[in-house]
């Protein structure tokens, strides 16, 4: 059986999580404060701040930007449920908008849906291909007329925030930047089956325009993180440093050491292995698929960007929903494992009973009904991608004829 995304887990990956064990310092200490600095040389932004997920770090931004009630945040209707999630949580609303044919987010649809009420347009870089960000910041600066301020923050800012979905895209480049150093925050996730993994983890990239200080707000976010205490677990354990005030009822969901300790590692070898590796699976599936009519092979770069080759979103040229599922299944069949990135949010459950409908998404609909997720992680074999390849083409050939 070929898994579909394990993480690495090396004897190197072991030894420094046993060497934060027995250090007897297991939440947030030295470890986190060093990778949240080695995280922010990487994208080159300010401060970077890590927490617990991609989810409660993004929401902690939508709350600190006092975004609730009334309010409305533009999304695509083509992501993971997470990134229009924690719009619902704190009490605003999700405005959907369509994709294009790479998956990212339409800019055309953007500007179309902004209102008086857009307090934040959130891009998602899908499958780690980076959404135009320049383009959207474009789109928030262009509307500054139209944005109605809520309180200070927004006040500072005067215009709609944008922050970016970049849970898919760490590594990834528009232009000479790295995908942290665009938006006015992104949000990472090193959850298990992303590029780079802390088992669970995210991290918020601080790329806040002036007047803004990025490490003030660095500051703001660890106390938000940390229940609105004043000092965190390592400050109160300088002797005699006990006293400690509580400022806001705050959230809690600070990164720990142990995982800290495993983002140290992948971050090591992230240009020098991971990536190389993911890029070099990539471009075998697409010399395989990129020549075959049956096939639309996914884009990984062009003129203004690259990604960080995150997954590998095959789409069928002519199939129903239907045909997918049955390919899927003969390939499942044949022990090799595949995913649906992803089921677009309209048809869900919980959206559909919001009043979203697909129907309104036709290009997301169109993509997601055709798109099959092949196995990219570091572990994977050519022998094995050459496996993957003849498996998704026989599967084809036995439902498609
Ligand atoms: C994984 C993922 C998230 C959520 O990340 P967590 O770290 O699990 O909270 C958000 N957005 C997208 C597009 C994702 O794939």
């Amino acid at each position: 059986m070929i898994p579909f995304s394990p993480p690495r887990i090396d004897e190197r990956t072991i030894a420094e999580v046993t060497a934060a064990l027995r250090s007897g310092w297991i939440t947030t200490g030295p470890r986190t404060k060093e990778f949240e600095k080695r995280l922010a040389a990487y994208c080159a932004v300010e401060k970077v701040i890590a927490l617990n997920a991609w989810t409660n770090a993004c929401e902690l931004v939508l709350r600190w930007f006092n975004i609730g009630p009334g309010d409305e945040v533009i999304v695509p209707a083509y992501t993971y449920c997470a990134t229009a999630n924690i719009v619902l949580h704190v009490g605003a609303k999700p405005v959907m908008v369509d994709v294009l044919d790479d998956f990212t987010m339409d800019p055309d649809a953007v500007r179309k849906a902004i209102t008086p009420r857009t307090k934040c347009i959130m891009p998602v870089d899908i499958g780690g291909l980076p959404a135009d960000q320049q383009q959207v910041m474009r789109i928030a600066e262009e509307h500054r007329s139209v944005f109605v301020p809520n309180g200070e923050v927004q006040q500072q800012l005067g215009r709609i925030l944008v922050l970016s979905d970049a849970a898919h895209s760490f590594g990834a480049r528009i232009g000479d930047k790295r995908v942290g150093a665009i938006a006015d925050i992104t949000g990472f996730s090193f959850h298990a089956v992303k590029n780079l993994t802390t088992a669970e983890g995210g991290a918020l990239a601080l790329n806040m325009p002036k007047p803004f200080d990025n490490e003030a707000l660095y500051k703001h976010f660890n106390v938000m993180s940390l229940h609105g205490q004043s000092k965190d677990a390592l400050s109160k354990m300088q002797t005699g440093a006990w006293r400690y005030d509580v400022t806001m009822a705050g959230w809690k969901c600070n990164m720990t050491d142990l995982q800290a300790a495993i983002g140290l590692v992948e971050l090591d070898r992230y240009d020098s292995e991971t990536i190389p590796r993911r890029k070099a699976i990539c471009e075998r599936y697409n010399a395989a698929f990129g020549a075959d009519a049956r096939f639309v092979a996914p884009v990984f770069a062009d003129a203004g960007r690259e990604g960080s080759y995150h997954l590998y979103m095959l789409r069928l040229a002519n199939a129903a929903e239907v045909q997918r599922d049955a390919v899927i299944a003969a390939i499942a069949k044949r022990e090799v494992s595949v995913n649906v990135h992803f089921i677009p949010m309209p048809m869900l459950t919980i959206y559909k009973e919001l009043g979203y409908r697909i129907a309104d998404f036709p290009n997301t609909f169109n993509q997601y009904s055709r798109e099959i997720s092949l196995p990219v992680y570091y572990d994977l074999t050519d022998a094995q991608a050459d496996t993957v390849i003849a498996v998704v083409k026989e599967a084809v050939a036995e439902v498609m004829g």
